[in-house]
């Protein structure tokens, strides 16, 4: 949740949602808790008069890879098409390693060509995640 500056090119993230209460986790595939996701946007569009919004998605990678897999190509380019989430141009910030210390943050600014927009590696820095 958060918004875009498009006349600065800036993604501002405010909120993050989590995988809710009847997400399924596997190692290699995830599915969230849609209804519960859906109401706790809404409360927060709710809560911001519309100011924060939804902008994308988040999940983790096991190892370390961050890369966007074609899974999360496919899923931005269902969210750029959903006319409900009302983003084209959404982001995907993936975390990778076991304690979440790399974050990559994609954009899907052309269809079907996300391209990685931020790259943080809090490795050393004291991160606690
Ligand atoms: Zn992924």
């Amino acid at each position: 949740m958060g918004y875009i500056l498009r006349e600065k090119e800036e993604v501002i993230i405010t909120e993050f949602v989590g995988p809710g209460p009847a997400a399924k986790h596997k190692h290699n595939s995830f599915v969230p808790d849609y209804i519960w996701q859906n109401e706790e946007c809404g409360k927060i569009y709710d809560q911001t008069n519309g100011l924060i919004t939804y902008i994308g998605d988040w999940h983790t990678h096991p190892d370390n890879l961050t890369d966007l897999s074609q899974l999360d190509i496919n899923a931005l380019c269902k969210i750029s098409e959903h006319k409900e989430a009302n983003c084209v141009n959404p982001i995907m910030l993936i975390m990778g390693n076991h304690k979440c210390t790399v974050v990559d943050v994609y954009q899907l600014l052309d269809y079907s060509k996300p391209m990685m927009i931020e790259n943080f590696d809090f490795e050393g820095v004291n991160a606690k995640v």
